[in-house]
């Protein structure tokens, strides 16, 4: 019984990616970093809220990861992308897509004519990389931008932190419980960028209970918005230590989107067979 609804849900779901998305398997979750340094964190000069999420007219941002409305319908993000798309910048999105759909229950599918809304990916050159937060519920209709820019939005963490705006995932330094793990430096940052250090409300968002993640792919780096190259974030234990990457989802950012879609099962375990002995169908 197991095995038939394995085989099923995993020829569902290559039917509906038709030749845009097929599942790749085996896939390298991780890659040797291309990129070091302050040029890997090209998300921060978009001047959006927190830096890279576009925010659509009347949402709250900060209802974003309680909200079910605002998750994807069965946790399939249907995309398209601009014409004109190199065939390697497209590469590089589709496997960042690969990883995320591994180590959860998401489905990246090319747009059907059946889809009403979309994340339309674009390289627009006047826009950095950023991403709207979650999927918009009807009456919404159409694409939800997704840019980023060639050649800095390139690198996989970025393509995937970015990816993870569009499940749903806000910053890690966002967290209602972060001053208890983070300390902010208010007078390193310039004025300009406090409101990108905001806090978000308990009461609409949620940790799932995931423990705080210095190293997410969606934690800002210990400088961001520095207005004097001094730190602006700092681990509360360890001063010294290093904040955020850019080269790939933890395993707690992971654990995130498989609470918040309510994943039984992910599909690198429908692939292989390899279920997780807690699974019950
Ligand atoms: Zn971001």
């Amino acid at each position: 019984m197991l095995r038939w609804i394995a085989v099923f849900s995993v020829t569902t779901i290559l039917f509906r990616r038709g030749n845009g998305g097929v599942l790749q398997s085996p896939i390298l979750h991780y890659e040797q970093p291309s990129c070091v340094g302050r040029d890997c964190y090209p998300e921060l000069k978009s001047r959006l809220y927190q830096g890279d999420i576009l925010l659509p007219e009347g949402v709250d941002p900060k209802n974003a990861l309680k909200i079910p409305a605002l998750l994807w319908p069965d946790g399939l993000v249907p995309y398209s992308f601009a014409k004109g798309f190199k065939k390697a910048d497209k590469n590089k999105i589709l496997k960042a897509m690969r990883v995320i759909e591994m180590e959860t229950c998401i489905s990246f599918m090319p747009k059907t004519m059946l889809d009403r809304t979309w994340i339309s990916i674009e390289q627009k050159k006047e826009a950095g990389c950023y991403s709207v937060i979650g999927y918009r519920p009807l009456p919404h209709e159409g694409p939800l931008t997704f840019n980023l820019r060639t050649p800095e939005c390139y690198e996989s963490g970025t393509i995937q932190h970015e990816l993870l705006h569009v499940l749903g995932l806000l910053h890690e330094q966002a967290r209602p419980d972060r001053d208890e793990h983070v300390d902010i430096l208010w007078e390193n940052i310039d004025k300009a960028y406090h409101s990108d250090f905001a806090k978000a409300d308990e009461s609409f968002v949620t940790t799932y209970g995931v423990a705080y993640d210095y190293d997410s792919v969606m934690h800002y780096p210990k400088w961001a918005f520095s207005k004097n190259d001094k730190d602006t974030i700092r681990a509360k234990n360890d001063t010294e230590r290093e904040l955020g990457q850019r080269i790939g989802a933890t395993e707690g950012d992971f654990e995130k989107i498989r609470l918040m879609y309510n994943c039984k099962v992910t599909n690198e375990a429908l692939l292989t067979g390899n279920f997780p002995l807690n699974f019950v169908n």
